[in-house]
């Protein structure tokens, strides 16, 4: 960010739609405050847990809090993300949090990072937040960016952007660049970005000159790209072939809409392959969820209905004992069902 003073939407040359839903109105983007806590403690679980997942698939986010932003743009207008553009807030979480908020403001990103290691969600990434759209003499060493822009297509259709609480030059907190480090592993993991200086970059490198400071000289970069040289984004997935999906090669991560994790304690993202619900009327749901009356429910599923599953907690409300509760894979249309309705 840095210039709170002027939008970082950019130009819309094709035209994309503008947001229909608000935010503040929707169920499954309202703001929920209630994802562990990550501040203060031992981070290496984390790294652990990232780590794990180049292997098994599983990375917990459920630390990641939604916030919403009614500033961005459905979708990427049939691009994909390349490249992470970190920032810095001028600010601090909660202030960011209203600009971005604020229809009028024009501005927002779908990440933030807290100095005690808090990290806030406004925009998913499928869609675009309004971070780094202005070019004025773009960093030309950006074979993606320079590509992109010969084709008009605004810069925030190819990041995912990256804001840190504080000010520029100040240095970051171990805490927050743990929380950073993290964020960076997930999203190589998960969306495939190569972790270099060519994809991992400053706002400063899009906008030269307004944003020059952004994320100016306190921003960690040697330490952030030696912790993630070496770093393995996953293998290419293998081109599928016609036919059902095969459990071992699903992009599980790439399938998980947030809105189903968003609120949700103790969400591990794990490719569970397939599985046939074992009676008649099992209720699926936005969340884990038991009552008949707080309008959670999506769907009714008839007995071997086979589905395909993404994620499960241990946490949820308990039914017959249990506390488990199963996501369901957005290629069958999403939700939550309880563990005992599936064999
Ligand atoms: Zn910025």
């Amino acid at each position: 960010m840095t210039n709170p003073t002027a939008s970082d939407k950019g130009s819309n040359p094709n035209n994309q739609p503008t947001p229909t839903s608000d935010e503040y109105q929707n169920p499954d983007y309202q703001a929920t405050d209630t994802a562990a806590s990550v501040g203060g403690g031992s981070f290496s679980p984390f790294g652990a847990a990232v780590a794990a997942a180049t292997n098994s698939q599983k990375i917990d986010i459920s630390r990641i809090v939604w916030k919403g932003s009614p500033n961005h743009w459905v979708g990427r207008d049939n691009q994909k993300v390349v490249a992470i553009c970190n920032h810095i807030m001028q600010g601090t979480m909660e202030s960011t949090n209203g600009w971005f908020k604020n229809r009028r403001s024009e501005v927002s990103a779908h990440f933030g990072v807290a100095k005690d290691g808090r990290i806030w969600q406004w925009v998913r990434v499928p869609d675009a937040a309004w971070g780094n759209g202005i070019p004025e003499n773009p960093d030309t060493s950006l074979d993606w960016l320079v590509d992109g822009l010969k084709g008009q297509v605004n810069p925030n259709n190819l990041t995912v952007s990256i804001e840190h609480e504080g000010n520029t030059g100040e240095a970051f907190t171990e805490q927050q660049f743990q929380s950073t480090l993290w964020l960076h592993k997930y999203l190589i993991t998960t969306y495939k970005i190569v972790p270099d200086r060519k994809h991992i970059i400053g706002h400063y490198q899009v906008s030269a000159r307004s944003r020059a400071n952004c994320p100016g000289k306190g921003f960690p970069w040697q330490r952030l790209m030696n912790e993630l040289a070496g770093y393995q984004s996953p293998a290419p997935e293998p081109v599928p072939v016609a036919g059902p999906v095969s459990s071992n090669t699903n992009p599980v991560n790439s399938l998980v809409d947030m809105k189903w994790i968003q609120g949700v304690p103790g969400v591990i993202i794990s490719d569970l392959g397939t599985r046939t619900v074992n009676t008649n009327n099992a209720y699926v749901r936005t969340k884990p969820s038991l009552s008949g009356t707080d309008g959670t429910l999506l769907r009714v599923l008839p007995k071997s209905k086979t589905l395909r599953f993404t994620g499960y907690t241990e946490a949820g409300p308990a039914f017959r004992g249990s506390m488990r509760w199963l996501l369901i894979s957005d290629l069958d249309g999403g939700g939550w069902i309880h563990g005992s309705m599936v064999g």
